[in-house]
C-alpha cells in the first residue's frame, strides 16, 4: 500500500522513506502487517478446511495474500478518493481563516480560494499552493495520508 503511493508520488518517496527508518514502523503499518498475517492465516485455515489435500494451505495462503492486497489497493483508492475530494482547506497562511473563510474567485482563467486576508491560494492534488500576484506559485501546504496538512519543504530542509 505504502509502495503503491511512492510510485503515485516519487518527488515524496525519498523524503518518505526517509523518515520511516528515523521513526520506525508507524500504528498503521503495524496494523496492515498484523491484518496481513492474519488474511494469511484465515486464507490457510479456510483452505485446509475446505480444500485440503497436499497444497490447499499453499493456495489458501497466497489466496489470502492476494485478498489483503487486494484490500490495501482499495483502501488507498478510498483514501485517494477521501483526500482529493475533502472540501475542507487548512489554516491560511496566517493561521486565522479556516475552511469556510475561503472564498472562490476567478482570475483571468482560473479559479483561486482567496482567504479574508486577500491571499491567493490553489490546491493541486495534494498540495495547497499560494498564488503570488503575478501569477506564480509558491510552495506552501501538504496532505499526507494519516497525518493531515503539513509545511511543504519543511522535511527537506
Ligand atoms: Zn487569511
Amino acid at each position: 500500500m505504502l509502495a503503491i503511493k511512492n510510485r503515485k508520488d516519487p518527488g515524496n518517496a525519498a523524503r518518505g522513506a526517509q523518515r520511516w527508518a528515523v521513526s520506525g514502523f508507524t500504528l498503521i503499518e503495524v496494523l496492515a502487517f498484523v491484518f496481513m498475517i492474519l488474511c494469511v492465516i484465515g486464507g490457510v485455515v479456510f483452505a485446509q478446511e475446505r480444500l485440503g489435500g497436499r497444497f490447499g494451505w499453499l493456495w489458501g495462503g497466497l489466496a489470502g495474500l492476494a485478498a489483503f492486497f487486494l484490500l490495501g489497493l482499495a483502501w488507498a483508492a478510498i483514501m485517494d478518493f477521501g483526500f482529493k475530494g475533502i472540501p475542507r482547506l487548512p489554516r491560511c497562511r496566517d493561521g486565522c481563516c479556516r475552511g469556510e473563510d475561503y472564498k472562490l474567485q476567478q482570475y483571468g482563467e482560473e479559479f483561486n480560494w482567496v482567504c479574508r486576508h486577500g491571499v491567493r491560494y490553489k490546491r493541486r492534488g495534494r498540495r495547497f499552493v499560494l498564488v503570488n500576484d503575478n501569477g506564480t506559485e509558491t510552495p506552501y501546504l501538504i496532505w499526507r495520508p494519516f497525518r493531515g496538512w503539513f509545511p511543504e519543504g519543511l522535511s527537506s530542509t
